[in-house]
């Protein structure tokens, strides 16, 4: 089957956006994956998918832990510098939550230590336990179709 068949397909589930991040000991480094599941509510557990090229994936699998930060629909940039889309580097003052950097500004900081890693074809899946988690209202920045997006609120109309 052809790549771009199955990209379109999944694009047509709509998203939003997060950006992984991790520390090795003074090294932060962050990714941006659209590939992140709710997976317990107990144990509270989720999942975020990393490809086999990625550079962020050895470095987690050394750290054991990763926090997920859900964007605002304002953090597009930060959006696309973690998926290195943009030219210039841009530099971030992370906050910190249960001992890992994490992005100012995002609608959720989701804090995680690994419990377990599945290799499933070309990426692995990394279960986070969940350490701490902050919320933050707002909007959320979407991802549909290879686009970024923002949220429309739709009147439903009743006959
Ligand atoms: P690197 O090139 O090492 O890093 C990516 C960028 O982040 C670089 O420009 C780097 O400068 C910057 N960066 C890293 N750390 C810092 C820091 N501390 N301060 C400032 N800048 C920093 N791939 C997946 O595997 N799974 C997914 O679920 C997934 N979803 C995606 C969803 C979207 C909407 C997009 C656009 C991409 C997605 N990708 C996903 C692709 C992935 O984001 C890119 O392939 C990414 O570049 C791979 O990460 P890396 O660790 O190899 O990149
Ligand atoms: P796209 O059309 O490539 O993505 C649409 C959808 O296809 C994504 O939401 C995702 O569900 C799926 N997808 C894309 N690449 C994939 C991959 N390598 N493995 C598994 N699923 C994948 O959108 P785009 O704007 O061209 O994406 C920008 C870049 O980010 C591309 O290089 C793309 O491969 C990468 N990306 C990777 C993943 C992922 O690895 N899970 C997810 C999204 C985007």
């Amino acid at each position: 089957m052809d790549d771009r068949l199955f990209r379109d397909a999944m694009g047509k589930f709509a998203t939003g956006v997060t950006v992984v991040t991790t520390q090795d000991e003074n090294e932060i480094h962050g990714m941006t994956a659209n590939a992140f599941m709710s997976v317990s509510l107990d144990p509270k557990l989720v999942v975020v998918s990393i490809g086999h090229k990625a550079r962020f994936l050895p470095k987690v699998q050394k750290s054991k832990k990763f926090a997920v930060n859900i964007l605002a629909a304002d953090q597009k940039k930060y959006s696309m510098a973690f998926a290195g889309q943009l030219k210039e580097e841009i530099e971030i003052v992370f906050d910190q939550l249960a001992g890992l950097p994490v992005l100012p500004g995002s609608l959720a900081q989701v804090s995680c230590e690994v419990v377990a890693e599945h290799v499933e074809g070309d990426h692995t899946l990394f279960i986070g336990k969940v350490l701490d988690i902050n919320v933050t209202d707002g909007d959320p920045l979407i991802f549909y179709s290879g686009k970024y997006r923002e949220l429309v609120e739709c009147e439903i109309k009743t006959v």
